[in-house]
């Protein structure tokens, strides 16, 4: 496979007239080749105009098609394993086994969606037969079925080079739902975007499609994002990234004439809860899955626990002594950019300064001041101060964390309330904690998309049942996952046919149940035909 730093528009390359730009290796902070070329408006028109006359075909074609393509992807994507690996660690300094794991979940993610939609269920069909002899008036015959929305416009993070990027599961859950995708490459790793867009556009073609269905637009800053939210044939929104970049989106898309939905997946802190009972039973074991947690992936995870809320007293000092010495022996880390390292490292010396935090421990630095990698850190505030500080509730993207103590249950209850929206909260407890925290319980469902007990947020399964979403600003619309087979849900909306013959019908919705899927049929769910 060849890179050659060209945007892919439907089946073609181009070199546009824009800027060029190119990626770096954050270990070493070498540029990598080749140089990449920002798209320039005609391919941003091009992408657009292939995207729309594609969905006139795409968006009708059977969930086995549909399966057919995102089977191919994924299968082209795993016999391309280690170009693609050796490139995304070249350009995101994630080690070789993460990378590979994430290659594994970008295909197996596809392969889900292909199942749902080879089973074809998930358009939830509803029939409401007709009655004429309803009194007062006659009951028309309803039907209605999740149809896609049309082209969709697709930013991914850089922190997964794969999962949620080019083919991640944010172009997954729109092909199968059957909108065409017009995806803008991350900057932090255009390479691996690049190789991964030649093989959905390989896909694409091989599976016989339109060549809209699928194109790849380069940037090195923000115009062309801005572009694609503001043209009138795209019609929503996939995105992961940064609070700022979802925010600004979010506004251009509402500023428009039309607006259109944006589902911005964007940043998270994680609260953890570390209750009494489970503080005593089990300090260390805490400790060390808090460690490996806040570290993993150099921190850089959109689910890392970046506050942990604990009662004073209680084995407190055996699971702070652990975590310190954890986190002073811990090994330094690169992050996946320039950019994310200069405001990991502002973020730390912000932290340093913070009125009512202590810097409860660091990994030592040689002291050279040339490396290119960070220390973990780890912090402590108690509740007054974090309740009077938004900034301690923020972000920090890297390996570092914040302890936070209250001394009442009272303080407990206030601080939860106080939360924004988050991804994930964690509760460590033992069942008697549980009885006796219903309340917490009871406010962090308000307050998140994932509940976890007794364990870590890292490490998100995809799956049927997963939920990765929450209350803004965790996401710009809490009614939504970006991870799981319900993702399918964003890109699509409910159509209602009345009184259509039934050749005029799509086939979920006919009397017959070709496709032998779930329907609700006068409020009953069955597989039965319509009599
Ligand atoms: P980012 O800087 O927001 O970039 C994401 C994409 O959006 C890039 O293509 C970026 O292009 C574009 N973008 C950003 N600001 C923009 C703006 N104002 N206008 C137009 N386009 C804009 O995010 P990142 O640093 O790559 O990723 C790290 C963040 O993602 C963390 O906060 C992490 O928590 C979050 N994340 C969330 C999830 C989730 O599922 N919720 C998953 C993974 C990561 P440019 O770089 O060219 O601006």
């Amino acid at each position: 496979m060849k890179i050659s730093g060209h945007s892919l528009v439907g089946f073609n390359q181009s070199k546009s007239a824009g800027e060029s730009f190119g990626a770096s290796n954050p270990r070493t902070g070498e540029p990598l080749g080749p140089s990449f070329f920002s798209s320039g408006p005609d391919d941003i028109e091009a992408a657009a105009r292939l995207a729309d006359k594609a969905f006139a075909l795409y968006g009708c074609v059977s969930g086995r098609e549909r399966g057919k393509l995102l089977r191919t992807i994924a299968d082209r994507i795993d016999a391309a394993m280690d170009a693609l690996v050796e490139r995304a660690e070249l350009e995101s300094a994630l080690p070789k086994p993460r990378l590979i794991s994430e290659t594994a979940r970008t295909s197996g993610q596809l392969r889900l969606f292909a199942g749902v939609v080879e089973e074809g269920s998930w358009v939830m069909a509803r029939i409401d037969r007709a009655d004429a002899d309803r009194k007062p008036a006659p009951k028309p015959d309803l039907r209605s079925m999740l149809c896609p929305l049309g082209p969709v416009a697709i930013f991914g993070a850089s922190n997964f080079p794969l999962a949620f990027s080019v083919a991640g599961g944010d172009t997954a859950s729109a092909l199968a739902a059957g909108n065409p995708v017009v995806v803008k490459a991350h900057p932090a790793h255009p390479g691996t975007s690049e190789l991964v867009g030649q093989l959905v556009q390989e896909s694409v073609r091989e599976c016989g499609l339109p060549e809209g269905v699928f194109s790849l637009l380069f940037d090195s800053g923000n115009k062309v994002g801005i572009a694609l939210v503001k043209h009138p044939l795209v019609k929503a929104i996939g995105f992961t990234g940064s609070r700022n970049g979802g925010r600004a989106l979010m506004d251009v898309a509402a500023a428009r004439p039309d607006p259109i939905p944006v589902f911005a997946e964007m940043s998270s802190t994680n609260p953890v809860f570390i209750l009494p009972g489970a503080l005593r039973e089990k300090p260390d074991a805490i400790a060390s899955g808090l460690h490996a947690s806040f570290t993993i992936g150099a921190g850089q995870f959109c689910t890392k626990p970046g506050m942990v809320f604990l009662p004073e007293g209680v084995s407190d000092d055996s699971f702070t002594a652990g975590l310190q010495k954890l986190v002073q022996e811990s090994k330094r880390f690169n992050l996946l950019t320039a950019g994310i390292r200069s405001a990991y490292e502002s973020n730390i010396a912000r932290r340093k300064r913070e009125k009512g935090v202590k810097l409860s421990a660091e990994r030592p630095s040689s002291g050279d001041g040339t490396e290119i990698s960070v220390n973990p850190a780890l912090f402590e505030t108690d509740v007054q101060s974090f309740l009077q500080n938004p900034e301690l509730g923020a972000e920090v993207f890297g390996p570092a964390t914040l302890l936070v103590r209250h001394s009442s249950r009272a303080e407990l209850l206030k601080v939860a309330a106080n939360l924004e929206g988050h991804l994930t909260a964690t509760i460590h407890g033992t069942e008697d904690d549980l009885r006796q925290f219903g309340d917490l319980l009871a406010i962090l469902k308000t307050k998140v998309g994932r509940l976890v007990f007794n364990s870590f947020p890292t490490g998100v399964e995809v799956s049927h049942a997963m939920v990765h979403g929450g209350p803004y600003p965790a996401t710009s619309d809490g009614r939504s996952t970006s991870v799981g087979s319900q993702a399918i849900f964003r890109f699509c909306r409910p159509v209602c046919y009345q009184g259509f013959p039934q050749a005029a019908l799509p086939n979920e919705l006919k009397n017959e149940n070709l496709l032998q899927i779930w329907r609700m049929v006068d409020g009953q769910l069955t597989k039965e035909r319509v009599s």
